[in-house]
């Protein structure tokens, strides 16, 4: 499967480079979506590769993501160029994967800031590299490992502002673990980025489904009137429930196949007619349907592999003495001493002439 996705995101990438210079149309279509907010939808094998939008404010403009293709991008700057002379100020990478970020170079050039959450910057490079595995091109890895990088990262989410109109950048799990959506509050509008797959077999390779599952009730909770999907058409809160739908029915099948003690190859051939029945219409079926069910399954056994969040600046070194204590739920710790994992007893007001700082700190003293 990891094959599949491969060739597939390999020959969209690299037929988008090539043909970039002379690109005819658009590989996307624009779709207004409220006043100044546009989504650009990117088709299942065009070289766009995903969708884009771009909102429009008293002062500039915002992207969010750049597609799989520096071509495409150029046609999507063309575009808003027919719209407005306003200059692009920001860039919204919703996530680091190759299809959303290939851009980035093109928007940067025209001047725009490129924000998104810390770990797109930490993998932008190097988790982009596992598409190809072990007969990545010389050119391709050099081009992956010279991505324009995101110059602003946050942990939580950023508020900007095109002068009165704000933007709400907000970090959500599910799909990575670094996945930021972004609200047009103004006009009823989700960029969800690939947080939501509309009528679309998600690519779950860095996904935590039980984490995304509530997410997506948050992201309905917004009220809005359209959610716009890395990959599909706009839709409603509707298509973001029949997202959750799926990715709740994988679970389940994957923990009926797993209790009845079926693995690997036999598990896959086992979930996959009960996903055929019922999403077989989805688009990326083929390409993905395999892998998710082979991913879910690892992912519930505890031993799917993920990228590794980068350092955020609250985890960073403490410049103090740190201790990892352990307290017991509703144990009253003595007074200014608490036990050390090695059973001695703690002072905390001087610890060797230092403040200490607690590292699990459940329960009441
Ligand atoms: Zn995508």
């Amino acid at each position: 499967m990891r094959k599949t996705l491969r060739a597939v995101l390999a020959a969209v990438a690299l037929c988008g480079m090539a043909l970039a210079a002379n690109a005819p149309a658009p590989d996307f279509k624009l779709e207004k979506l409220g006043e100044g907010v546009w989504a650009a939808i990117g088709s299942d094998s065009g070289k766009a590769g995903a969708n884009a939008g771009f909102v429009v404010g008293e002062d500039g403009v915002a992207v969010i993501d750049t597609f799989e293709d520096p071509g495409a991008a150029k046609d999507l700057l063309a575009e808003i160029r027919k719209i407005t002379p306003l200059p692009i100020r920001f860039v919204v990478n919703t996530h680091y994967h190759l299809d959303h970020v290939n851009g980035n170079d093109v928007f940067a050039a025209a001047g725009a800031t490129i924000l998104a959450q810390r770990n797109v910057r930490a993998w932008m490079r190097t988790e982009n590299l596992k598409w190809w595995g072990d007969k990545i091109k010389p050119e391709v890895k050099a081009r992956v490992e010279s991505l324009q990088l995101p110059d602003v990262v946050y942990d939580q989410g950023v508020d900007l502002y095109l002068g009165s109109r704000k933007i709400e950048v907000r970090s959500y799990p599910g799909h990575t673990g670094g996945d930021s959506i972004v609200y047009v509050q103004d006009a009823g509008v989700v960029f969800c980025g690939d947080l939501f797959w509309n009528r679309h077999i998600p690519n779950l390779i860095d996904a935590t489904t039980k984490a995304w599952i509530p997410t997506l009730d948050t992201l309905v909770g917004y009220g809005a009137g359209k959610f716009v999907p890395g990959h599909g058409e706009p839709g409603t809160a509707l298509d973001m429930k029949a997202f959750q739908q799926y990715l709740m029915d994988l679970r389940a099948e994957v923990a009926h196949a797993q209790s009845a003690g079926t693995r690997e190859d036999a598990l896959v051939q086992a979930v996959l007619p009960q996903m055929q029945a019922k999403y077989d219409s989805w688009g990326y079926f083929k390409e993905f349907a395999k892998s998710n069910i082979q991913q879910t399954a690892e992912e519930l056994a505890g031993t799917k592999r993920r990228p590794q969040p980068a350092e955020s600046a609250t985890s960073a070194t403490p410049t103090v003495p740190y201790l990892p204590l352990k307290v017991r739920l509703g144990e009253k710790a003595p007074d200014f001493s608490l036990p050390a994992t090695d059973g001695s007893m703690v002072r905390l007001s001087a610890f060797q002439g230092h403040p200490v700082l607690l590292d699990i700190y459940e329960g009441f003293w």
